[in-house]
């Protein structure tokens, strides 16, 4: 695996590639790997000549300080992940890489997108989400980015920025690898304690609870319940949500037939952690 840390130097190397007849495959990170991320990068590899990873903790897309500065950096374990699921190139900018100073922001119109589930509580997040998404692929020039369904929202909101910026680009949004108790992983899992550790697949079981109960007709009664294990079992919730799985607004009353998705975001501690379910 080939490491850069400059934009130019990554830039031109995938440039000749591509002149050569490389596809290239993009996994964008922010590190702290484990197998979900290592499964995008898997992927990429049977479809790509060339599979790029970036790792780099986006400042702009932390709402909240104190998850930036606790944001888990575990960069050697990383690179030896990285090495041995077969990426190719690793970027690993420094912030002065992807916003020099000067740099314009741009404002993206994301429409309702931003305003709903992560977007209400993560005030500017998928804005510094669409920055840094949007300046990576202009550095890599993919052919394919790889993006992983545990983060549902995102995988939209970068189908939005994908359209809006008209990026010729194929996106693949991939299955979220969970833990064999269910829980989704995710690098956050790291700082959770044992106790909990073992509260936090109930977020799991109640979206398979959720599928099971779901029937034609209103849902309010399923989310309170729902939300009601969630406290019970020690989360603070942000939301329970079950929303059209095609535009994610939120379903009042069922026709029974338009797919939905249930969707979670709830703390444990100053931990939080979000999963979702496409409910078949
Ligand atoms: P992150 O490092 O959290 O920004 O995630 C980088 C990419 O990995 C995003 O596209 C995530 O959706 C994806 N990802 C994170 N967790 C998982 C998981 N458990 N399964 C599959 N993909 C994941």
């Amino acid at each position: 695996m080939i490491l850069f840390k400059i934009a130019g130097e990554i830039t031109a190397f995938l440039r000749k590639a591509k002149i050569n007849g490389q596809t290239v495959g993009f996994v964008p990170t922010m590190g702290a790997l484990h197998q979900g991320h290592l499964s995008l990068i898997e992927q990429s590899g049977k479809e790509n000549n060339l599979t790029v990873c970036s790792i780099f903790v986006n400042p702009t897309q932390f709402n909240n300080p104190e998850d930036f500065t606790k944001y888990p950096i575990t960069i050697e374990e990383d690179i030896d992940k990285l090495e041995k699921a077969g990426c190719d190139l690793l970027f690993l900018p420094d912030p002065e890489e992807i916003y020099p100073p000067g740099h314009k922001k741009f404002i993206y119109d994301l429409g309702f997108l931003e305003t709903l589930l992560e977007g209400k509580y993560r005030p500017g997040h998928f804005q510094g989400v669409c920055q840094v998404v949007d300046c990576l692929l202009a550095i890599v020039v993919p052919d394919s980015l790889y993006l992983g369904q545990k983060d549902y929202q995102q995988c939209m909101v970068i189908a939005r920025l994908v359209t809006l910026k008209n990026i010729p680009i194929r996106i693949i949004n991939c299955p979220t690898l969970r833990e064999r108790d269910g829980l989704a992983m995710s690098s956050r899992n790291l700082r959770l304690n044992k106790e909990q550790r073992m509260v936090a697949p109930v977020i799991y079981q109640v979206m398979l609870w959720v599928q099971q109960q779901i029937k034609k007709g209103p849902l309010a009664d399923l989310k309170s319940a729902g939300r009601l294990t969630l406290m019970n079992a020690g989360f603070k919730v942000d939301y329970l949500e079950i929303a059209d799985a095609g535009t994610l607004e939120s379903i009042e009353n069922w026709n029974g037939k338009d797919t939905p998705v249930v969707l979670i975001a709830a703390w444990l501690n100053d931990i939080r952690l979000i999963d979702n379910l496409v409910l078949q």
